[in-house]
């Protein structure tokens, strides 16, 4: 069985989702979306925070475009969700300083926040009895409230994008994981390449690779971005029992401890519909899709075989990045370590509590030569497709405007043409 389109979106997250959505609004080139699981939002895009990310902790020198599409991405997805009824909370995040030395990082983020575009009256700094009269339980030295933050479902809006995507005329192959790329060589082939899929064959003039955990895989496959690897961090949860839920009024977050490193500590998390969590840490496991031990345990081998590369080496031999790993790792395997991360700044959580585990997620990081950690996403590109790499937090934040641009860019290109499609939907009168 093979079909044939202008453009094939691999990955069926949020980002090939939106990819989908503002192509099929811009165009009518062909367009599908090729998924290895049943359904779309299986994995990150459906596994993670659901924050709506204000960019005051991005470094605007080193994540300018981080923050720009963090920024962008608060108005755009306000407006989808209004659009579709889903849900979207302005209620705000607090950053804390647990001690005076972290008061700087305080100061520094307020500077970070205007130079990223955030307005006065989005981020405060407060002081710490200033923080005690906003929220009572929580313990520190002082805080930055920024009310410009909200909390999403992201998973929500990752299947409202694919089923607009299908309105528009958007097609999809489900349970079809793409294994290689071939480039048409037999001239009566009307399309440049055929993808192998583990169902069925594309054709296509064009690919767009959208895998997240997997999208390095598919780059070297075809011999981009050959000087990264990847390494793969289990973000955990632990779901705070009822009691807890009005303990803070919004999310609290802590001054990173290791900032040259791409994780937070875990959180005291409010989710959109009210429940709190603890978390998320950073275990290293060997697959994009080790949620358990049992699946962690089949990607040993592959990833060994993998790591053996003079940036991954690098790293481990770094004696801060083991004292890092050391300890997730413990707060992976002791609740009461874990939950004891967040009491530092919450005192009257009490580990015996917290029965179940949240829904875990897993980043993907990329690593140059060096052993040095990718910033920010990365675009990389040939003349028949594109990789979108490192695609991490706040990424589901940004995954509208991103999408937007790269579909701008493909008209741009004439990779797809420019046939506006003259419907009601969010975003169509500015995409096209
Ligand atoms: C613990 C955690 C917390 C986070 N919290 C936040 C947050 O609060 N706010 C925020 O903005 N961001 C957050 N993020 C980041 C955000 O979730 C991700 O940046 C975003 O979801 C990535 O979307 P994606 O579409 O690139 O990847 P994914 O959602 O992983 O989608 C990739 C898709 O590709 C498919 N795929 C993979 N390989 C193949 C193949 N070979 N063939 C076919 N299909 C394939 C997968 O099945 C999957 O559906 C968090 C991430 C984690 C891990």
């Amino acid at each position: 069985m093979q079909d044939s389109y202008d453009v094939s979106i691999v990955g069926g997250g949020i980002l090939g989702c939106a990819i989908a959505y503002f192509l099929s609004i811009i165009t009518d080139s062909t367009i599908i979306v090729m998924e290895q699981e049943k359904k779309v939002a299986m994995h990150t895009s459906s596994r993670n925070t659901g924050k709506v990310h204000a960019p005051f902790y991005y470094n605007p020198e080193k994540k300018s475009s981080t923050a720009t599409y963090a920024l962008k991405g608060f108005d755009m997805l306000k407006r989808y969700c209004t659009f579709h009824s889903l849900p979207f909370k302005e209620d705000g995040v607090v950053e804390i300083a647990t001690n005076e030395r972290e008061i700087d990082t305080l100061l520094k983020h307020i500077q970070w926040a205007q130079k990223n575009g955030l307005r006065d009256e989005d981020v405060k700094f407060l002081s710490k009895h200033e923080m005690l009269q906003i929220e009572p339980n929580v313990k520190c030295e002082a805080g930055i409230v920024c009310v410009r933050d909200a909390s999403t479902d992201y998973g929500l809006i990752n299947q409202k994008l694919m089923e607009d995507a299908i309105k528009l005329g958007c097609k999809t192959s489900f349970e079809n994981k793409f294994r290689s790329i071939r480039y048409n060589t037999n001239t009566n082939e009307n399309r440049k390449m055929t993808i192998k899929g583990t169902v069925k064959d594309i054709t296509t003039d064009y690919v767009i690779n959208a895998t997240g955990g997997n999208s390095l895989d598919i780059a070297h496959n075809l011999n981009l971005a050959k000087e990264f690897t990847d390494l793969h961090f289990r973000g955990e949860y632990w779901i705070a029992p009822q009691k807890y839920n009005a303990l803070t009024k919004r999310s609290i977050y802590s001054v990173p401890r290791n900032t040259e490193y791409p994780f937070l500590d875990p959180h005291w998390i409010i989710r959109s519909d009210g429940r709190c969590e603890v978390g998320p840490n950073a275990v290293p496991v060997f697959g994009p899709y080790s949620y358990t031990s049992y699946e962690n345990l089949m990607n040993v081998v592959p990833k060994i075989f993998a790591s053996c590369k003079v940036g991954v080496l690098k790293l481990f031999l770094s004696k801060q990045f083991l004292q890092l790993v050391s300890n997730e790792f413990s707060s992976s395997f002791s609740k009461t370590n874990m939950v004891n991360r967040v009491r530092r700044f919450l005192p009257s959580l009490n580990p015996h509590d917290f029965k179940q585990r949240g829904m875990a997620g897993i980043r993907t990081i990329l690593i140059d030569k060096n052993g040095e950690f990718a910033s920010e996403s990365l675009v990389v590109e040939d003349d028949s497709s594109l990789h979108i790499l490192n695609y991490n937090s706040p990424g589901a934040t940004g995954a509208l405007p991103v999408a937007a641009n790269i579909a701008r860019t493909l008209v741009q290109k004439n990779i797809v043409n420019s046939t506006p499609k003259q419907i009601n939907f969010p975003f169509s009168d500015e995409i096209s």
